[in-house]
């Protein structure tokens, strides 16, 4: 089973604050023009670094203008197809699923009116996601800028601790700020430095396994290969002090993912060859 980061959707992924206030019956705050959505920053390359390290990326997302009369469920599925397709537009990967809940107790449209266990901060679109898409919950994470989002994913079952919440006046700013997070928690991994060029320094489960020849030159010719596929800019690559050191000139998070993708993929060599993990802490096969 996969692990999946659950997303909120408005001022999570795409800007709704700060548009202007549309007609009546919306509120503002509610996008119903499929022609205003926008990503906000950092959103395609955070979701394409949490895509490379393996997780199932889920919108989950209250839509009560629904309820309210300001747009209708296939109005909010077109708007949903339009941020699938501005996240791919932008280099971003494909949204895995995309869930909302059209209810509202206080509502004027009778179908919707009434509260309902997809409202969050209730955890139902996360459970039926969960179980629609097989996604492993204990190693989920979730990230939105409103208190219920949060509320949601514990109701759920998510460690607290792996429910972020973003905003200007957060610790993190914004999603690509949290993909950080999430990236650098989940690969075990830690940037050394973090100026113009970042360096992640990779040590084997085993003392001493880079010292075998056949291993060090296809952990080598890997990464070369991985930052070559992928347009890194790798300017250091090397084995010290039984470590594999790796440094591009990028920030973090591209450091990060690139540093996760190249022990995905020897890992996965090792275990073919040998039987067994050449790193620790991957998701490994499945
Ligand atoms: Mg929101």
């Amino acid at each position: 089973m996969r692990p999946a980061v659950f997303l909120d959707r408005d001022d999570t992924l795409i800007e709704c604050r700060r548009l202007p206030a549309p007609a009546s019956p919306a509120k503002a705050g509610d996008l119903t023009d499929p022609a205003l959505v926008r990503l906000l920053p950092g959103v395609a390359e955070g979701l394409a670094s949490l895509a490379r390290v393996g997780f199932a990326l889920v919108v989950v997302s209250n839509q009560g203008v629904v309820a309210r009369g300001g747009a209708t469920c296939e109005r909010v599925e077109e708007i949903n197809r339009g941020v699938d397709e501005a996240i791919v537009r932008a280099g971003g990967p494909r949204v895995d699923g995309f869930y909302f809940c059209p209810y509202h107790p206080l509502g004027s449209v009778a179908e919707f009116s009434r509260d309902h266990e997809w409202r969050k901060p209730a955890p139902g679109m996360i459970l039926a996601a969960a179980s629609e898409l097989g996604l492993d919950l204990a190693r989920s994470w979730l990230i939105g800028d409103a208190e219920r989002d949060i509320q949601a994913g514990i109701a759920a079952g998510l460690s607290a601790s792996r429910c972020l919440l973003i905003g200007e006046d957060q610790k993190l700013p914004d999603l690509q700020a949290a993909a950080e997070v999430v990236v650098a928690e989940a690969s075990g991994l830690r940037v050394l430095r973090g100026a113009e060029v970042s360096a992640v320094d990779l040590r084997p489960l085993e003392d001493g396994a880079l010292d075998d020849a056949r291993t060090r030159e296809t952990v080598l010719a890997s990464a070369r290969s991985i930052a070559e596929q992928h347009g890194v800019p790798l300017v250091e690559l090397g084995v010290a002090s039984g470590a594999l050191r790796l440094g591009v000139r990028a920030d973090r998070l591209v450091a990060l993912a690139f540093a996760a993708e190249v022990r995905r993929a020897t890992n996965a060599w090792h275990r073919a060859r040998k039987g067994s993990a050449l790193w620790p802490g991957d998701f490994g096969p499945g």
